[in-house]
């Protein structure tokens, strides 16, 4: 064999042995964070809740149990990965989690004024520790999302670093812990003139 030779078969045996050892870490990464999430657990009981209500002509205020929902899930038992337990809800009031955190109206902002009509336009910051991180503002019906999912940022949102601000010019601005029941309503003070 010419030392060339040698070379390509050296390279692609090394390049083969590297690809296997790295194959777990690929299948791994390919498999979202997500599944594990809570939330994503919380939509796929809502999606059950859903099925079973259209396939048993429920209402909307019917609660199903867990055994009514085992045909419609993938994931069974559904266990929260932090160890919260869940409540099952009619479709119209959606399931939660024992965690405030986790829950299907996580990243939403409800922005009123003291009489309590929506405030468009208030500039809704997160910050982690003492630095911005993403800001955005409510749209016409008072609301804003500060998060987009994956849902599998949630978990690192219960760290306690990170807090909301709400702003409005006028309106005496206004702070709120993120590990706390979501969507996160403020009720922004007008500034004394
Ligand atoms: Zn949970």
């Amino acid at each position: 064999m010419s030392s060339r030779r040698i070379t390509l078969v050296v390279v692609i045996t090394v390049g083969l042995l590297l690809s296997l050892a790295l194959l777990p870490e690929v299948i791994r990464s390919r498999t979202p964070a997500a599944k594990d999430s809570c939330i994503s657990l919380l939509k796929e009981i809502d999606g059950a809740t859903q099925i079973w209500q259209e396939e048993h002509d429920k209402g909307t205020n019917d609660v199903p149990t867990w055994e009514d929902l085992k045909p419609y899930c993938k994931h069974v038992p559904l266990v929260c990965p932090q160890g919260g337990s869940y409540t099952l809800g009619a479709l119209a009031t959606e399931p939660t989690c024992s965690i405030p955190i986790h829950s299907l109206n996580f990243g939403y902002v409800i922005v009123m004024d003291e009489t309590g009509a929506r405030l468009t336009e208030v500039a809704v910051t997160v910050y982690q520790h003492q630095k911005a991180e993403y800001q955005t503002k409510t749209g016409t019906n008072g609301v804003a999302r500060v998060t987009s999912f994956p849902a599998s940022t949630v978990d690192s949102w219960s760290d306690g670093t990170r807090h909301l601000e709400a702003e409005k010019e006028g309106y005496e601005p206004a702070t709120s812990p993120v590990t706390v029941q979501w969507p996160i309503r403020f009720k922004l003070k007008k500034k004394s003139e």
